[in-house]
């Protein structure tokens, strides 16, 4: 068990709702259920755990030995490094250390030419990471151990009909049991992208197709130190991205347009097939690219697919007592690597803002809910339309020598040194 999973009460200083609102007085205590211990939920749970008179459980519906590689590899961007290391030095010590430093972006074409080199200094206060998604969460969920519930499946919530203050139920399985908690107080929603608290509370988001297909493998380094740091390979609009990450792996992500809203086509799933799409036609690929292709044309049945979306922003529901996080709130496009990196800057703001607000004996969960939207509604939809803006070179007609150079003017870098720099603080 944490240390912080037992949170230190003062006899009496307990905490409850007052009738009509979402506001606190001290009577009671505060039930505060976090959905999904992934990226957001688990820096949320640490710092609520810390606050006196708060009930902190976060449901997370895989085992706890549960080690699946299904995103393979990331890169989080340097400003979320940065927010990790001024909200919880512990925790951003635990996750670097199962990292390595992402200090360059490198793009070349296919056939060695390169285009671009960029220093992340020089845009960024501090390096960004190369992360196994695995280890990712090992880190997170280790830092928050006895906080949260393994094996224990959401699958229903609703507004309890018998709270006069419009508290909330939720149903779940656990190890195989049905379950419930009644009178949550705040629930918060770190379920992900496909967050079944948002859609059961407001609906399924519209989800925008872009018309690209990314996917994504980790494979042994067999390249006798051809990869290292995050680099890009343009074959026309095809583009290969691929680094090292600790436990002796590359993680390779490729994409390849298709008509907007149409699925995976099948031919995909012949590595030879798309194997050619990275092949240049008149030069031979280079030794990158062609340790690249091979590893996809042999591994071609462990790939994991994805399309290039987005969906539009939501971070409160339900009357002041529902708080999104992370992919639950806000679905960005994967270019610019900002989805578990504004997930973890998501999670710092809430996690100072409720620390502080739940503490106090005039505190509402509505009035905090409606904070960190004002705080981060302008950031992430930045986030957003960057990331967007970033993919043009990925899009089918795509010009991706003029497209790549672009990105070494001003306009490109003043916004990526923005989104590297202007985290949200509280
Ligand atoms: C192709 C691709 C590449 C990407 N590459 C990058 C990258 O390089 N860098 C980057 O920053 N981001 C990247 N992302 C995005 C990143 O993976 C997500 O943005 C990030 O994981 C979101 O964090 P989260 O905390 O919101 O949700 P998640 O980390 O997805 O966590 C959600 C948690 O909720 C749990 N859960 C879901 N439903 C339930 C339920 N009903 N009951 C209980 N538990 C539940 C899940 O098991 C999970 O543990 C990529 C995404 C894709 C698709």
């Amino acid at each position: 068990m944490h240390p912080l999973a037992e949170p230190a009460r003062e006899p009496g200083e307990i905490y409850g709702i007052v009738h009509g609102s979402s506001s606190i007085k001290k009577s009671d205590v505060v039930k505060c259920v976090i959905a999904g211990a992934g990226v957001a939920g688990c820096i949320v749970a640490r710092a609520l755990a810390r606050v006196p008179g708060l009930e902190v459980v976060c449901l997370e519906q895989v085992s706890a030995s549960d080690h699946s590689e299904s995103g393979t590899g990331l890169n989080v961007g340097p400003n979320a490094v940065r927010a990790l290391l001024e909200h919880d030095p512990q925790l951003h010590a635990a996750v670097l250390a199962k990292s390595y430093l992402w200090h360059t972006w490198r793009i070349s074409l296919t056939d060695g030419t390169e285009l671009f080199r960029l220093p992340i200094s020089s845009v960024a206060d501090n390096p960004g990471i190369r992360i196994r998604w695995s280890e990712l969460y090992s880190a997170l969920r280790g830092e928050a151990a006895g906080l949260i519930r393994y094996d224990t499946r959401i699958t229903n919530v609703q507004v309890d009909p018998t709270s006069p203050t419009g508290r909330l139920s939720l149903e779940f399985n656990t190890s195989g049991q049905p379950a419930r908690i009644d009178q949550i107080d705040l629930l918060i929603a770190g379920d992900g992208r496909y967050s079944l608290v948002r859609k059961l509370l407001a609906g399924a988001p519209d989800i925008t197709q872009h018309g690209v297909v990314i996917f994504r493998l980790l494979v042994p380094d067999t390249s006798g130190g051809l990869i290292d740091d995050y680099e890009q390979w343009f074959n026309g609009p095809n583009r290969l991205l691929a680094f090292r990450v600790p436990g002796e792996a590359i993680y390779i992500a490729g994409t390849f347009p298709i008509e907007p809203g149409a699925p995976v086509p099948e031919s995909a799933r012949d590595g030879d097939w798309l194997a050619a799409l990275y092949t240049p036609d008149s030069r031979p690929p280079s030794a990158q690219c062609g340790w690249m292709i091979d590893q996809i044309r042999q591994n071609v049945d462990s790939i994991h697919w994805a399309r290039l979306q987005e969906s539009p922003p939501l971070y409160a529901l339900s009357g002041g007592r529902v708080l999104l996080l992370g992919d639950a709130a806000h679905g960005m496009v994967p270019t610019l690597g900002q989805g578990a990196t504004q997930a973890i800057e998501d999670a710092c703001v809430a996690a100072r803002l409720l620390e502080n607000g739940l503490g106090r004996a005039d505190a509402n969960v509505g009035q905090l809910i409606d904070q960190f939207a004002a705080l981060r509604d302008e950031r992430i939809r930045f986030a957003m339309s960057f990331s967007l803006e970033a993919s043009d070179t990925l899009l089918a007609g795509a010009d991706p020598v003029a497209g790549t150079r672009a990105k070494l003017e001003r306009p490109f870098l003043s916004q990526l040194e923005r989104l590297y720099r202007d985290i949200t603080r509280v």
